[in-house]
């Protein structure tokens, strides 16, 4: 696409020249350090690769700037993630790179420096979601249950007692769960009720981006166990405020020399917006082009782009 079309600020109309396109996006740039990259909808969707996606990261790391991954998908690790960018699109990263709400969430945890329960080693933590959480919050000294509380495994309503609870249990985490089930909902339930754990969620994302069906995202599964227990979770990823706290620091880079790019107003727009970074919505996902127009206050991002691969075009213009 041609840099004459390929920037839409939202607060100007689509039609206007595309030297203000081009300058808009060099304004937008400007004084930006890092590059911060929502995944699902961004760079791929699902397993395929979005067209230009290698090619823009290569030229945003070409004109100086770190590029972070950060996904909301808590199914899996950072180590798992460098595998997919290189896999899917090609792109080339560390775990450095990656900023995932798993990794998030098991760092929010450690942050608490919960002491173990009497009698325990560990922290103990129930979790509800897959093996990349379990993974981050192994990586970071928690003991982890959980997994084997899915797979049809019905809650036993006659056999229940709280004594039966794991001990050494201080925390539920929960993320987006394939096999989420009834029986995994009470038990969670019952640690934060009975047992007074904390409880973090990684995400409240409501759907993925699918077209012609809907999947229901990790924030229905909070959605449920939030009405279940009666407690709000502590939200780690996107768009929590504590989330830009961890790359920030991560990366030695202020949340104000920032630029997020996503493809969902009510996440990523409004992380970014909130956390005082630039702003770029991508079309190339869940949000319409008509829905970026009606967009107003935190979701109201600073310029729209159809696609990621617009920004080596709008590079290559800006640096003329
Ligand atoms: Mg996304």
């Amino acid at each position: 696409m041609a840099a004459a079309t390929a920037a839409r600020s939202v607060r100007r109309s689509a039609t206007r020249l595309a030297s203000s396109d081009v300058a808009t996006f060099r304004s937008w740039l400007d004084g930006v350090d890092a590059v911060l990259l929502d995944c699902d909808g961004v760079i791929w969707r699902g397993t395929t690769p979005i067209p230009g996606a290698l090619a823009a990261i290569d030229a945003l790391r070409a004109a100086g700037k770190r590029v972070v991954f950060v996904s909301n998908n808590s199914t899996k690790s950072r180590a798992t993630y460098v595998g997919k960018l290189k896999r899917v699109c090609g792109i080339e990263s560390t775990v450095d790179d990656v900023m995932s709400s798993a990794f998030a969430a098991a760092s929010l945890l450690a942050s608490k420096k919960l002491a173990p329960a009497e009698g325990h080693d560990q922290v103990g933590v129930f979790v509800v979601g897959e093996s990349g959480l379990h993974e981050e919050l192994r990586a970071q000294g928690f003991r982890t249950i959980g997994q084997d509380e899915g797979g049809g495994k019905p809650f036993d309503f006659a056999g229940f007692d709280v004594a039966s609870l794991d001990g050494g249990v201080r925390a539920v985490v929960q993320g987006f769960d394939t096999e989420f089930s009834y029986n995994k909902l009470a038990l969670a339930a019952s640690y934060i009720r009975y047992a007074r754990a904390e409880y973090v969620a990684t995400n409240t994302d409501e759907t993925f981006p699918a077209h012609g069906f809907v999947v229901p995202g990790g924030g229905s599964m909070v959605a449920a166990l939030r009405t279940g227990c009666g407690v709000e979770p502590e939200v780690a990823g996107k768009p929590s405020p504590r989330l830009m706290d961890l790359i920030a620091a991560h990366i030695g880079v202020p949340a104000s020399r920032c630029a997020m790019v996503g493809d969902r107003l009510n996440t990523d727009i409004r992380f970014g917006n909130s956390t005082g970074a630039q702003t770029a919505l991508v079309l190339t996902g869940v949000t319409t082009a008509a829905q970026a127009e009606a967009s107003k206050g935190p979701e109201r991002p600073d310029i729209v782009l159809d696609s990621i691969a617009d920004v080596t075009a709008l590079l290559a213009a800006a640096s003329e």
